[in-house]
């Protein structure tokens, strides 16, 4: 028996049966190097769910079948046979896309669901929905260029730009598109500045047909970043190429934003979505769940409907929880049921505050990389920016000593304790430092 087939024995008892067939029936160990284990999944879904649901059973077990801690990496292969690999507890960085060659956009991270076809249309999104289409078909339209889209969060902007992206790519196959997160575009940026290879950078940002650039309210007070994509956005324009923008505020709210650049961002169309009313949510719902063959009936999604608030991702995993009750439990699709679902999402609702988002923050704040920080090199700069990093997963979201160790790429507990310990006792003596660790902190809690 292997480690992996005696965890196996122990996820079982504490998952039971169903579940356990569900998804970890078909892994296996694949090898293990040093103090990683890496296990082998049929399908990248299999993997990325039990990564995200079961790696604390998993880490419990191992513990308490090694005595020590394992650092896990899951993996699946895909149909030309190269492994994709998931490390979790850091989630959607993806190993191999880490190694590709080129280093630019984000292209690999479309989504083939977000999609035209799958957005359903209503009151709330009408207009950004109408404005979005209009640019896949004819970008570069002055009416619409740049288009800027905004609103809360989980109301379908993302969706909305990557399925423009997607048409085009279908439609019009010759266009160059790029789509890029704020803090992709941020980090290509610095990377290519660290590579000396800024010419090369600035040739993939200019020299394509279509910008989307997601979530710009992130670039507050990156003031390079921002100057270097002033530059791209007025060459793009100029050429008559397409802009589209998404953002959680409109341009005249945004704060730390260079002016001309908020200027610029509102010189063509302004959209915002709202948030779903009632109506809509069922809308949704109802067709999500004829996507998936799930019959629920009328009082159910009025119920789901009325009793959430506007993030569509909510609808979705309530939609999911209903359909995995009604498989595997054999839990029919009801209000009770709906109600019991409801319930465990409140509870289980995470602060959307994620290890990856402070270590994000941290490399920013020292000028580093996020992947400078995940990686074992031990410079002092970046040493520091990720003892700081440590510092804060802990500070802001009390997780245990060996669970952030394994965050940071398998750290033992000792190594997150000496951390901690550095980081404090230098906020205690130096003023400037103490200052720089609580902003980013504070950054967490502000109120926008
Ligand atoms: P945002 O970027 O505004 O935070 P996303 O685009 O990521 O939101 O949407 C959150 C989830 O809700 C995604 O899974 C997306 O597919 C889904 N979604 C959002 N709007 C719609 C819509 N109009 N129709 C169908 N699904 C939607
Ligand atoms: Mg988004």
């Amino acid at each position: 028996m292997d480690i992996w087939e005696m965890i196996l024995e122990g996820v079982k008892v504490r998952v039971g049966e169903n579940i356990f067939k569900l998804w970890f029936e078909g892994s296996k160990l694949l090898r293990t190097n040093g103090e990683e284990i890496v296990i082998e999944f049929d399908s990248l879904k299999k993997a990325e769910w039990v990564a995200d649901k079961y790696y604390n059973v998993i880490n419990e077990v191992a513990h308490s079948i090694k005595g020590d801690n394992a650092l896990f990496v899951f993996c699946a292969k895909d149909n030309q046979g190269r492994e994709e690999l998931i490390v979790p507890g850091i989630r959607n960085v993806n190993i191999k896309n880490r190694t590709k060659k080129s280093f630019l956009g984000e292209d690999r991270f479309l989504e083939e669901r977000y999609t035209f076809e799958n957005f359903v249309v209503a009151d709330f999104n009408r207009i950004a929905h109408a404005a979005a289409y209009s640019v896949a078909k004819k970008p570069g339209n002055q009416m619409y260029n740049p288009l800027f889209i905004y609103g809360g969060n989980g109301v379908g902007k993302t969706h909305l730009l990557q399925a423009i992206a997607n048409y085009t790519r279908k439609h019009l196959p010759s266009l160059n598109v790029m789509y890029a997160t704020a803090e992709r575009f941020k980090e290509d940026y610095t990377l290519s500045l660290k590579r000396q290879k800024l010419d090369e950078f600035r040739r993939a940002y200019r020299e394509v047909d279509m910008l989307l650039l997601d979530d710009v309210q992130l670039m507050e007070n990156w003031s390079s970043t921002q100057e270097e994509l002033f530059h791209i956005y007025n060459s793009l324009y100029m050429r008559g190429k397409q802009i589209v923008l998404t953002s959680d505020c409109p341009p005249k709210e945004m704060v730390g934003i260079d002016k001309r650049l908020i200027s610029r961002f509102n010189s063509g169309l302004v959209i915002e979505i709202t948030t779903p009313g009632l109506e809509a949510k069922i809308l949704i719902l109802k067709r999500k769940a004829e996507k998936h063959n799930l019959h629920i009936p009328d009082d159910v999604l009025e119920f789901i409907a009325a009793n959430t608030d506007g993030d569509i991702r909510e609808l979705e995993n309530c939609l999911k929880n209903l359909y995995v009750n009604l498989f595997i439990n054999g839990k029919p699709i009801n209000i009770a049921s709906a109600r019991e679902v409801l319930h465990y999402l409140e509870k289980n609702k995470q602060s959307d505050i994620t290890s990856e988002k402070i270590i994000q923050r941290v490399a920013e704040a020292f000028n580093v990389t996020t992947k400078e920080i995940m990686s074992r090199k031990r410079t002092k700069e970046i040493a520091l920016a990720r003892q700081v990093a440590m510092y804060l997963v802990r500070e802001i979201l009390d997780y245990s000593l060996n669970y952030i160790g394994k965050i940071f790429n398998g750290k033992n507990h000792a190594t997150v304790i000496h951390a901690c310990e550095i980081v404090k006792n230098l906020m205690q003596t130096d003023e400037d430092f103490r200052e720089k660790v609580n902003t980013i902190k504070d950054s967490f809690y502000r109120k926008r």
